[in-house]
């Protein structure tokens, strides 16, 4: 099977080909999650390996996805902090804190996290 990695770079800040996307330089080099759902990417240039979530607002974050992806689509329609934390249901400090994340990018990073879920 082959895998579209271009979307990704690697997340080593030491490495030659940090922050260059379809460089040719990873690899998946497993998966993991409940039902194998995320992949674990190599980086054959630094040796480094890294989740494909690492780099994305959803790493680490402890909201569900799903509600994640929702905050961004309200975010890119320009629903502002306050409507957003409302239609999404979660705590207006917490929308605020995806809207910084998101910055000008929330449709970008709702394509993005859409594409994962
Ligand atoms: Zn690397």
């Amino acid at each position: 099977m082959v895998e579209d990695l271009s979307r990704f770079c690697c997340q080593s800040e030491r490495c030659l080909d940090h922050g260059k996307r379809g460089a040719g330089n990873l690899t998946v080099c497993g998966r993991y999650g409940q039902h194998e759902q995320h992949r674990l990417l190599y980086c054959r240039a630094c040796r480094y390996r890294f989740s494909e979530r690492k780099g994305t607002p959803l790493f680490g974050s402890r909201l569900p996805d799903n509600q994640v992806v929702s905050l961004f689509r309200h975010l890119a329609e320009r629903c502002g902090v306050r409507t957003t934390a409302r239609l999404v249901g979660v705590n207006r400090n917490t929308a605020a804190r995806y809207s910084r994340l998101a910055g000008p990018h929330a449709r970008q990073l709702h394509d993005e996290l859409a594409a994962f879920s």
